[in-house]
């Protein structure tokens, strides 16, 4: 997580709302030198908006010369093409937000008028090489819940590698200010009892487009989506501590640097600790966090977690 910043206006996140505020250039090669003597798969640079950060390229560039990871982008797409050719050598993907199938829908929901150009990126950077991996992913709230498969069929049109569908988060430890205001804002984006039955119609009709689309386009497979239906109906009706227990493997393998210069196991969960000189992708505190979540029984915030839907279907 570079930086708290964003000139989005999303109404799924608060971001935008917080002071602003970046990782600093020190921290950020303390810990490119330790991810250059571990042998980690993959970075994901994320925020904020990471492409807000006053350094973002110095930073992609650091941190592709220190080591083999993969390098992944999660940004809103804004001005991406114009910084395209600075970045293109350091970044291997790109997962671009792409929340309405129309100018109109991604306005409401993001508050800024950019669909145009965010439909333009993939076919843009596949110019340069189709090596490169563009991914849009959207996060499904009463909105645009009848409009999935017109989305989807955006993302195709537009040359993406790959589409994925979300639930809103709910998970506390996402946003770092006034978790109550936020997690009442969320509440207002889920889907509605009326609007199950449409649901279900479109979580049908993205399952049916595997056909035309190839199997890997959309990344949740059909028990996944079908899973989506079962748990907001579970969130909705305020049960989801009856949620079944499944742990989830993302603390087992990943390890979140955040811009207030903590580290946490997992992007969505609270716990966090002081950023130290030196060994934090193994320090103390997260191998007793692990211990302790494989022994205890799932957490609620698991289960208000858009991962969890996988989980269930991939228990491990
Ligand atoms: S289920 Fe969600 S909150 Fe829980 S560990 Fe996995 S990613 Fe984190």
């Amino acid at each position: 997580m570079l930086t708290s910043s964003c000139n989005s206006k999303c109404n799924s996140c608060s971001y935008w709302l917080c002071e602003a505020k970046h990782l600093p250039m020190e921290k950020i090669s303390l810990i490119a030198n330790e991810l250059s003597k571990s042998d980690i798969k993959s970075i994901r640079l994320t925020g904020g908006e990471p492409t807000s950060h006053p350094h973002f390229i110095e930073i992609a560039k650091i941190l592709k010369s220190r080591q083999n990871a993969k390098i992944i982008l999660n940004t809103h797409g804004h001005n991406l093409i114009e910084i395209f050719p600075k970045i293109k050598n350091y970044i291997d993907g790109y997962i671009i937000s792409l929340d309405g199938s129309t100018r109109e829908t991604y306005k409401s929901i993001r508050g800024v008028d950019w669909f145009d150009e965010i439909v333009r990126i993939p076919k843009e950077i596949h110019l340069f090489s189709e090596r490169i991996f563009v991914g849009y992913t959207c996060v499904i709230q009463n909105k645009n819940l009848h409009e999935l498969t017109e989305i989807l069929n955006i993302g195709k049109n537009s040359g993406a590698d790959m589409m994925s569908f979300t639930l809103p988060t709910f998970s506390e430890g996402v946003f770092n200010n006034d978790s109550g205001r936020i997690l009442k804002q969320q509440r207002g984006l889920w889907i509605t009892s009326e609007q199950d039955v449409n649901f279900k119609i479109q979580l049908e009709a993205l399952k049916s487009s595997r056909l035309q689309n190839g199997n890997n386009f959309i990344l949740q497979s059909d028990g996944v989506l079908d899973n989506y239906f079962e748990i907001l109906k579970t969130w909705r009706e305020g049960k989801a501590h009856t949620l079944p227990d499944h742990k989830c493997h993302v603390p087992k393998s990943s390890v979140v640097f955040s811009e207030n210069e903590q580290i946490k196991p997992c992007f969505m969960l609270k716990a966090a600790w002081a950023l130290k000189p030196d060994n934090n992708l193994n320090s103390e505190n997260i191998l007793i966090f692990r211990e302790n979540f494989y022994k205890a029984p799932t957490p609620t915030e698991c289960k208000s977690c858009y991962v969890y839907p996988h989980v269930m279907e991939n228990d491990i």
